[in-house]
């Protein structure tokens, strides 16, 4: 292999799982962007080609060159990096687009340089180019993005990632109604405080949920996958939300909330079968309302970034 260069494939994550709003995400397998990168003596970082999207080639203003750009600045490497973007994430879509892009380049480059930054180092890095996507630097998609399988982010100051056992036989159903919802307004619309009696039925679901997790137990992660607070807010911005999920459930799904900020729709399935089911029962819905949309059906990625050799 070139050591100067390399093809990596970056995955589309789900953050806000449910009751794990702003704290646990999860990293899709088959559901990604490409990338390459590449080792170049002339200093800084530039995007060369960006593929599949319309979206800035500008370093600043692209997300993977932001956080390129602050690997550099911590960095002694003299040179800098090409960045090839083949997206096959939609921007904005609630699966992590900018993420993928943010995590991919900092992980590439530091495969490029031998490895001296540990991957909560790659977190804070990514961040960066979070900030530039949605103005707050949150980790809930870059961390799952890096470490692969599900993360919770336990504390920001100091940054505190766990990484979470993901069981075997769970695969994910995403679907993507093409409408728009604007980030502001679905983050305008949240509450800011919320009572004691939701905090104690969302702390109770979040602890199930990594139980569930850790324990391989599928009807312990269906019965968690609940939220009290943000979900019946946010919900109101996507047509035909409860009816998706009632029917998800019904074709066998564990539990189904919006992934990101939304419009996407996740639900959990044990096994491929009932996955591809969900998929069926929420792509009609869609179809019946003459919405498009984009259904991927996905078993947890849980190596994160990977390496493709071609
Ligand atoms: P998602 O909702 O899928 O997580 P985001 O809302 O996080 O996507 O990111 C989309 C925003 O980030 C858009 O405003 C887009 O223009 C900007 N952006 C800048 N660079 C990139 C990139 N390389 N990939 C995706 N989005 C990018």
């Amino acid at each position: 292999m070139h050591t100067n260069e390399i093809r990596l494939f970056s995955p589309a994550t789900i953050a806000n799982i449910s009751c794990g709003f702003d704290v646990l995400g999860v990293a899709l397998d088959s559901v990604g962007d490409e990338m390459v990168i590449r080792k170049v003596s002339e200093q800084g970082v530039r995007i060369t080609k960006l593929v599949g999207q319309d979206l800035p080639m500008e370093t600043d203003k692209n997300v993977a060159g932001v956080a390129g750009l602050a690997l550099l600045a911590a960095s002694d490497y003299q040179g800098g990096f090409e960045i090839e973007i083949y997206k096959k994430i939609k921007a904005g879509s609630g699966i992590g687009s900018s993420a993928a892009s943010s995590a991919g380049a900092v992980w590439g480059m530091n495969e490029l340089l031998g490895k001296p930054f540990s991957q909560l180092e790659l977190v804070k890095f990514a961040m960066e180019g979070e900030r530039l996507a949605s103005g707050v630097a949150h980790a809930d998609n870059v961390a799952p993005a890096l470490f692969g399988g599900f993360t919770l982010v336990r504390s920001y100051d100091p940054l505190d990632i766990i990484p979470i056992n993901s069981p075997n036989e769970l695969w994910a159903t995403v679907i993507h109604p093409q409408i728009e919802v604007k980030t502001s307004d679905s983050r305008k619309i949240l509450k800011t405080k919320i009572s004691l009696e939701d905090g104690i039925k969302q702390w109770g679901n979040v602890g199930g949920l990594i139980a569930g997790l850790f324990m391989n137990d599928y009807a312990l992660i269906g019965r968690s996958l609940e939220d009290h607070i943000v979900e019946p807010i946010r919900s109101m911005l996507i047509p035909e939300f409860d009816t998706v999920k009632a029917e998800s459930l019904n074709a066998g799904a564990l539990g189904c909330g919006i992934s990101g900020s939304g419009p996407s729709i996740f639900a959990f399935s044990k096994g491929e079968s009932t996955a591809r089911k969900v998929a069926q029962v929420m792509k009609e819905r869609y179809e019946e309302i003459a919405v498009d949309n984009d259904v991927h059906v996905s078993k947890i990625n849980s190596t994160g970034i990977k390496l493709l050799h071609n």
